[in-house]
């Protein structure tokens, strides 16, 4: 089974590789293709925006085209930011450092009982005869006061996991690939890919 994987990014295509290999699954990266696409990510959730991006990669090579849109949910502050983890703070925010200082800026004064959030991904796939599996996997956590060792990526520092007792960032990159967001929502997405 092959599909095209609605990105650019090649750390994108390792990653879910690493799990969706396993099963037989081939993914090829849409930039390999030369398919110019540049979608607007304009839905009003994770899984409109990763079915509109895996749909319009479907359409211009049809072939069957996998795509995944993620993000931070913050209980605390009404689940952003949501969608637009990536641009939150618009133009104030350069990097992924000051988009995590806004975060806890914005939950100054919440106390850690109420600091509850999660990273959700979602993967969809859609094939050229109309078939369509979109799945969401999660990995809950809290945000804490003070960001864990910087490194990872996003707000990899500022994510801690309590059955981990470690943040993302702290976490080896093996374990995380484990009990990820991503890892959770591949799994969902290959039993429904083996269910037909
Ligand atoms: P995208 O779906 O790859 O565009 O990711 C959306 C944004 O969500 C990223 O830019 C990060 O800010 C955030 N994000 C998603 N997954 C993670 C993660 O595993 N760690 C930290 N940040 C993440």
């Amino acid at each position: 089974m092959d599909f095209i994987l609605a990105s650019k990014n090649p750390h994108k295509l390792q990653e879910m590789s690493a799990i969706l290999g396993q099963y037989g699954v081939d993914l090829r990266l849409q930039s390999e293709l030369a398919l110019d696409i540049d979608v607007e990510e304009n839905g009003a959730s994770f899984e409109e925006n990763a079915m509109i991006k895996a749909t319009a990669v479907m359409r211009a090579s049809g072939l069957p085209a996998i795509a995944d849109d993620s993000g931070l949910e913050v209980d605390a502050l009404g689940g952003a930011p949501g969608i637009y983890s990536a641009r939150y703070g618009g133009e104030a925010c350069q990097n992924d450092r000051q988009r995590y200082e806004l975060l806890l800026e914005n939950l100054k004064g919440v106390p850690t009982a109420e600091r509850t959030a999660r990273f959700v991904c979602v993967i969809a796939a859609v094939w050229p005869d109309g078939r369509k599996i979109c799945v969401r996997g999660t990995c809950e956590g809290r945000i804490l006061t003070q960001p864990g060792r910087d490194n990872g990526f996003g707000y990899d520092p500022v994510f801690y996991v309590p059955a981990e007792a470690c943040t993302f960032s702290e976490m080896p990159q093996a374990r995380k690939n484990e009990i990820s967001h991503r890892a959770n929502a591949l799994r969902l997405f290959q039993t429904k890919l083996t269910e037909g």
